[in-house]
């Protein structure tokens, strides 16, 4: 039996879905090789000293390039990220008129060459020629899975009309059964008549004023929408960000409906609330709500109703963000990468929610929606040699110059988290330890090949009782 390029000792393996074993983990040739006892020699030995060690988090939803640009963010963005224990991106490109076949090498040169996580893409559509390209473009990329805004941001994404975002769910379907359509669903007219009126209703508006400007009924009235019409079309739906105890009771009537859909939260709406100190660092479209969503948003993550966690992350730097211009002034977006992991620990710790369901939540169901597990999303012979191990109980506080990614704050700047990684592997070399890099960066783009439909046994939601 030939070494193992590495061998992590004493691990306590968190392996989504199935249980916690404590074991050693084999590594060859950047694959999990062997999970057990005495496994033999190794190049190089790790000791976790019975500390958990899981998959590496796969964030299905990210945005790069936003501030700076793509190319720069691929490599700044994704240094916080690996240094926070992401090690898979789902990336949602933008382009608002252009044929992506103008963009699509230049993106997948920059994740290729410059990013320390693997990544898959999700392109944002918004035309009509845009939609009539999805075959070629899932064909010539490797891509599975596309968004569409039906409330968009001014200046920054378009929203489409609920005609259009038809022809889109049914080009996404018409690609085989895995294929995936991600909605932001917010219903425009009622979020833009709230935005544009915003400013007389509440000059002096605080962060808290701005869930006014994208009201709860606005995202609940939208799922409704996205569920019916992917319905009609036989498509995937995978509802990203949900946002509202308004949007949770929607999905669970979903459920008992028999829609066979997906739903994302972040880990910003679960952590924070409108009475968060940071202000407007915290601004996000959709909005942080007051603290009986974020209630709701964990309730619905325990009881599968939510099912995966992605951050949202919209990278920007203070001067752009602007928390100082106020409520009117002040942008929505915020770094998320570096502190996903450790503020879902620490949340997750106070909320009681059992280690192994936050995981699932974070790796194997995003890797099972989108195409790639059991390659990512898990702990098993031959996957990727993706792993994490974690500190349940170092303190570190939050300060954007530590996350190493491109931006000058935090949205969680200031607090304590408890929880943090201390190690990240990813395809088997050791990238970040101890909070700092220590080897290059080996992310890829990952094309993938049409699939069988994802498993979705989630979908057998324990919901609580009517009424
Ligand atoms: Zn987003």
């Amino acid at each position: 039996m030939t070494k193992f390029d590495l061998l992590i000792r004493n691990a306590k393996a968190v392996i989504p879905g199935d249980q916690i074993v404590s074991a050693d983990i084999g590594i060859r040739g950047g694959l999990i090789a062997a999970i057990g006892a005495d496994l033999g020699a190794a190049e190089q030995i790790v000791d976790a000293k019975g500390l958990p060690v899981i998959p590496g988090i796969f964030d299905p939803h990210t945005h790069i390039g936003n501030e700076n640009s793509f190319e720069s963010e691929a490599e700044s963005e994704t240094r916080a990220a690996i240094l926070g224990g992401v090690t898979t991106i789902g990336i949602f490109l933008r382009s608002l008129e252009d044929s992506y076949t103008i963009h699509m090498p230049g993106f997948r040169k920059a994740m290729d060459e410059r990013s320390y996580v693997d990544s898959i893409f999700h392109p944002q559509i918004f035309t009509e020629q845009q939609i009539a390209e999805i075959p070629l473009i899932a064909d010539q990329y490797g891509i599975r899975s596309f968004k569409f805004y039906m409330s968009g941001m001014p200046g920054i994404v378009n929203s489409i009309a609920d005609d259009r975002l038809l022809e889109g769910f049914k080009a996404v379907a018409s690609l085989g059964p895995d294929a995936v359509a991600c909605v932001h669903c917010e219903t425009g007219a009622l979020v833009t008549r709230a935005r544009e009126s915003l400013p007389q209703r509440k000059p002096e508006g605080t962060v808290a004023d701005w869930t006014d400007a994208h009201p709860a009924e606005a995202e609940a009235l939208a799922i409704q929408t996205a569920l019916y019409l992917a319905k009609i079309a036989g498509a995937h739906l995978y509802v990203v960000h949900l946002s509202s105890r308004d949007g949770l009771e929607v999905v669970r009537a979903g459920r008992r409906a028999g829609h066979r859909f997906t739903v994302e939260t972040t880990s910003l709406f679960l952590s924070l609330n409108t009475a968060d100190e940071n202000g407007m660092l915290i601004k996000m479209s959709p909005p942080v709500r007051a603290a009986e969503h974020g209630d709701a948003l964990w309730q619905g993550l325990a009881e599968h109703s939510i099912n995966t966690i992605g951050t949202d992350n919209t990278s920007r730097v203070r001067a752009s963000k602007r928390p100082w211009a106020g409520l009117h002034g002040s942008r929505p977006g915020q770094p998320l990468l570096g502190t996903h992991l450790p503020s879902l620990l620490h949340f997750g710790r106070l909320r009681g929610i059992p280690l192994e369901r936050l995981i699932d939540a974070a790796t194997r169901a995003p890797a099972m929606t989108f195409g790639l597990y059991p390659r990512k999303g898990t702990i098993a012979v031959g996957s990727d040699a993706d792993l994490v191990i974690i500190d349940p109980n170092l303190e570190r506080r939050v300060d954007a110059a530590d996350l190493q990614g491109m931006s000058d704050f935090s949205a969680f700047e200031n607090k304590v988290l408890r929880g943090w990684p201390i190690m990240t592997i990813k395809g088997g070399t050791i990238i970040a330890r101890d909070h700092r890099i220590v080897a290059p960066a080996n992310g890829r783009y990952l094309p993938r090949a049409p699939a069988a439909a994802p498993d979705l046994a989630w979908l057998s939601t324990v919901l609580p009782p009517q009424g």
